[in-house]
Parts: structure tokens; C-alpha cells; sequence
């Protein structure tokens, strides 16, 4: 039985594997594929942002954490390293239920708290090079005999084929007509220098992040909410160094590469559900919001989960 996927980001690749390694047979149908998707810009670092409802995301998140983690153990997929990163917090809280299950996570002493800040933790999670993690998505795919075409839908209706996942995140907006789904724009600078550790503020109003990579750093951030300019904004750069200069003191401009702008699929509730339209089943997985690397594989088996109470 042959199934559609629309999309070639990390939700539409991660699902398409699954579903191949459950011994469907898998065509994505897709406008862009890596280096053209949201995708590509993630930082990406594991941790669930931006994104509800918690009660299920935290269980996707931690799969795909266990998922990272075997990827990286034991098939030796260099682009993800496990990676220390302290985020900084205005008060003290309980830690988050994602935390719980996290193989190391600390509540940072006093001293160890920067600036105005009050209270912080320590963790250590993965980091995702897209660059090379996408390609290796679509290399993988491929390879368990996957085909993957270039199209362009204007509706879902559009799709031929009985069994459908949707995987467009932001164009989910036309493709499906869901209005929930809007754009919350990010913007990252690529500087070669290793912070050591990562640095964080994630509070959206505050969005600040210096997450290291083998060969670079990504710094943001911004999360500008219904802003669809997709063009990098000198104005924009200033503010997240600015912001970054604050956690990491020892940041020098001198040693940026590169800058650039995604726009995050963001949804009140990310969708994760199967509705029928004109007897095609259709499974929906889309609106990750800001984090859809850190979702991708527990949302993948969650699809797979759907799709074999329906078929
Ligand atoms: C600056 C920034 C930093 C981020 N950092 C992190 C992070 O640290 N950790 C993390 O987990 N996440 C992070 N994210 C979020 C993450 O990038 C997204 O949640 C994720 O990429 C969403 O993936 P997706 O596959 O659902 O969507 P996309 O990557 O947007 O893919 C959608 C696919 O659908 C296709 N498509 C859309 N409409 C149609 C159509 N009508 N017909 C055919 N094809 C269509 C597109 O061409 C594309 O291939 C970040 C995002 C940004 C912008």
C-alpha cells in the first residue's frame, strides 16, 4: 500500500521513514526540498518551544530525544553531538515536566547565575545540524526506497492517492485551509566561535540563544509573530548580538559568517490528527511551531501509530 506525504521538511522526511521501516510504500509530494525548507534554518537544538499541547508534546519530545540519541550512539550520525547549555530565567520555577526524564539536568547554583537574572538550569541535549542532518534525512529515505517528487499543491483535495499524511507545515495555511497556522519569524547568525556551552533566555519576549555546532555557532533569536518577511534585517541582527553579547561577554563580531531568516510553523495546538475528506484518509502533522526537529521522530511514530488503527 503506497502512501503520500506532502512536504520534504523534517516532518515530512522523519515520518517517511517510519513508514517505510513499517513496510509502507512511501512517495513524497513536495514543493521544496533541503536547502529551500523552514527546516534548514532550525538552530537546532532539542527543546520544546513555542509549541502545545504539552501533555502530548513532552511525550513527543522525549521520544525523539531517546531517537537522537540512538541515532547518534549507535548508526554514528556525526551531525548530532550532545551538547551543555544553561538557560537563564526572571524567577524561580519548578523545573519543566519535559525535563523530568533528562539524563542530566541541574538547577544552576547562585554564582553561576548572569546578569539580572534570577534563577537558571543545566542540561544537556542535543544539537541537530541541519545542514548535514537534512540531507542525511533524504539520503535515508531514499535509500529504504522512497520516491519523492516536486509539486506544488494548491488543496489538498488536489492529492491523489487514498492514504495521505500532511507534512506542509506553514503552507498547511492554503493547502488546507487552516487559518491557526502563522508565521513566527526567526532570525539566526552563523558566527565561527565556540561559546562552550550554550547560553539561553527562552522567553519569547527575551528570545535569546548561542547554540554551538561542531564547526559554528547559531545566535538568535526573534519570534515576531504574523511577520512573513522572509529578508534578513540589519536592525534585527544588532538586537539578537546585543542580546547574545549579554549571555557570552567573549562574543567577537569579527568571526560571523552568515545570516538568515525562517519562518516557524506556528499553530495554537500543533495538529496531529486523521480526518477523512471524500473517503482519503488523511493524517496531519503539521504547526511544530518552534520546535519540529525536537517533535519530529515521537510525532513520526505517532503518524505510524494512526495510520495502523486506520488501515
Ligand atoms: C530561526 C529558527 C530556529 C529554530 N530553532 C529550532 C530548534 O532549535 N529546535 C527545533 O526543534 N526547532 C526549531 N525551529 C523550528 C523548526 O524549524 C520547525 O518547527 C520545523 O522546521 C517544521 O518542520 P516541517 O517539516 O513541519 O515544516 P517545513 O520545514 O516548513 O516543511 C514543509 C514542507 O512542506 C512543503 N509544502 C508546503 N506547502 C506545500 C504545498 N501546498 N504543496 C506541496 N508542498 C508543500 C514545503 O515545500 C516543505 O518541503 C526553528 C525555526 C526557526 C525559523
Amino acid at each position: 500500500m503506497e502512501i503520500t506525504v506532502v512536504g520534504a521538511g523534517v516532518s515530512g522526511l522523519t515520518t517517511g521513514i517510519r513508514l517505510l521501516e513499517e513496510g509502507w510504500g512511501v512517495k513524497i509530494m513536495t514543493e521544496d526540498v533541503s536547502p529551500n525548507t523552514v527546516s534548514d534554518v532550525a538552530a537546532a537544538w532539542w527543546y520544546p518551544f513555542l509549541v502545545e499541547p504539552i501533555e502530548k508534546t513532552n511525550r513527543w519530545a522525549s521520544e525523539t530525544f531517546d531517537e537522537l540519541l540512538r541515532l547518534k550512539n549507535v548508526e554514528g550520525v556525526e551531525c548530532i553531538t550532545l551538547r551543555k547549555g544553561r538557560e537563564y530565567l526572571d524567577e524561580i520555577c519548578e523545573p519543566p515536566g519535559w525535563s523530568l526524564g533528562l539524563p542530566y539536568f541541574r538547577i544552576l547554583d547562585e554564582d553561576e547565575i548572569v546578569g539580572e537574572y534570577k534563577f537558571g538550569w543545566e542540561m544537556e541535549a542535543p544539537v541537530i545540524e541541519m545542514n548535514s542532518y537534512m540531507p542525511w534525512l533524504l539520503n535515508k529515505f531514499k535509500k529504504l526506497g522512497g520516491t519523492l517528487e516536486l509539486q506544488k499543491f494548491d488543496s489538498i483535495k488536489d492529492v491523489s492517492g487514498d492514504l495521505i499524511v500532511n507534512c506542509s507545515g506553514l503552507g498547511a495555511r492554503e493547502f488546507c485551509s487552516d487559518e491557526k497556522v502563522i508565521p513566527v519569524r526567526g532570525q539566526v547568525i552563523y558566527i565561527k566561535q565556540d561559546p562552550g556551552f550554550g547560553r539561553f533566555d527562552q522567553q519569547p519576549e527575551t528570545l535569546t540563544y548561542t547554540i554551538p555546532r561542531r564547526d559554528f555557532t547559531v545566535l538568535g533569536g526573534t519570534a515576531q509573530k504574523g511577520d512573513w518577511d522572509e529578508t534578513v534585517r540589519h536592525k534585527d541582527t544588532e538586537y539578537i548580538l546585543s542580546k547574545c553579547e549579554a549571555l557570552w561577554p567573549e562574543l567577537d563580531r569579527n568571526k560571523i559568517i552568515g545570516v538568515a531568516v525562517g519562518l516557524r510553523p506556528s499553530r495554537d495546538e500543533l495538529r496531529l490528527e486523521k480526518e477523512i475528506i471524500s473517503n482519503k484518509i488523511i493524517i496531519h502533522n503539521y504547526g511544530h511551531g518552534g520546535a519540529g526537529v525536537t517533535l519530529s521522530w515521537g510525532c513520526a511514530d505517532e503518524v505510524v501509530r494512526l495510520l495502523k488503527i486506520n488501515t
